[in-house]
C-alpha cells in the first residue's frame, strides 16, 4: 500500500499523512523535511543557495536519514538531529531555490524510493511530486488543496509569537514559495492526472483523515 499525498504548503499534508499512517499501521515519509535538511546543510556549510551550480556540486555531500515511524518521525544530517533547525525561517526562505536544482532532486528521489521499497506494510509519502514523479505507481494518490486564506491561517497557527503576528506576510510568503515550487522545471508541484483532489478549506483535520482512510479502505477492498 503506497499512498502519495501532494499539495501546496499549509494544506495539512503533514498532520494528515502522519495520522493516516499511524491509524493504518503504515510507515510515513516527509519528503519536505528532506529538502529542508539538504537546505540546512547548504546554509551551514557556506554554500550560496542561489548559485545552482554550487548547490549541484554539493548535493551528494550530506548524509540524510529519515526515520519513518509516524508516531516519532526523525531526520538526521551527517548523524546530527535536524528536526529543529529545518523549521527555521532561514531554511524555509531558502528551500525552494535548493529544491529546484536537479542534482538535489535526483539524490532525494532515490532516498524516497528506497524508503518506500523498504517499508514493511506500506507507506504514506507526502510532498509535491510524489504522485507525478517519485512514486507514479502509488496505490492511491491524493492532492490536498485549501484556500490561500485558510492555508495562511493554519501556518500562522503553527508559528510562534512574533513570527505568527502578520497573517498577510504569512500568506505572501506561502504564495511566493508555491509559485517557485509550481514554476520550476524539474518535477514541479503538480496534481497527477489520477490523483483525487480533496479541498480541505472547510474540513477539520479529523474529517480529512477520515476521508483518506476511507479512500485507502476502498482501494484495499478493490484489490
Ligand atoms: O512540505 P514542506 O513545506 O516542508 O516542503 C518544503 C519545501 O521542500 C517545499 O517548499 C519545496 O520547495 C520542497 N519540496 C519539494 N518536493 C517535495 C517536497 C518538498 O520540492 N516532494
Amino acid at each position: 500500500m503506497i499512498v502519495a499525498i501532494d499539495g501546496p504548503s499549509g494544506t495539512g499534508k503533514s498532520s494528515t499523512s502522519k495520522a493516516v499512517a499511524a491509524k493504518l499501521g503504515l510507515s510515513y515519509l516527509d519528503t519536505g523535511a528532506q529538502y529542508r535538511a539538504m537546505t540546512w546543510w547548504m546554509l551551514s556549510n557556506g554554500v550560496d543557495v542561489n548559485d545552482a551550480a554550487e548547490v549541484a556540486t554539493a548535493a551528494h555531500k550530506p548524509t540524510i536519514v529519515s526515520g519513518t515511524d509516524p508516531a516519532a518521525p526523525t531526520i538526521t544530517v551527517d548523524g546530527a538531529d535536524a528536526t529543529g533547525p529545518i523549521r527555521t525561517q532561514e531554511v524555509t526562505a531558502a528551500v525552494s531555490a535548493v529544491s529546484a536544482v536537479p542534482e538535489v532532486r535526483a539524490r532525494l528521489v532515490e532516498l524516497q524510493r528506497s524508503a518506500a521499497a523498504a517499508a514493511p506494510n506500506g507507506i504514506v509519502v507526502e510532498g509535491r511530486d510524489i504522485g507525478t514523479t517519485v512514486l507514479p505507481d502509488a496505490t492511491l494518490k491524493v492532492f490536498l488543496t485549501a484556500s490561500a486564506e485558510a492555508r495562511a491561517a493554519r501556518r500562522n497557527g503553527e508559528l510562534k509569537g512574533k513570527e505568527a503576528a502578520d497573517l498577510a506576510a504569512t500568506q505572501a510568503a506561502l504564495a511566493k514559495r508555491d509559485a517557485a515550487d509550481s514554476g520550476r522545471k524539474t518535477s514541479p508541484l503538480a496534481k497527477a492526472d489520477d490523483a483525487i483532489e480533496v479541498d480541505t478549506t472547510d474540513l477539520t483535520l479529523d474529517q480529512v483523515i477520515e476521508c483518506i482512510v476511507t479512500l485507502i479502505e476502498e482501494k484495499r477492498a478493490a484489490r
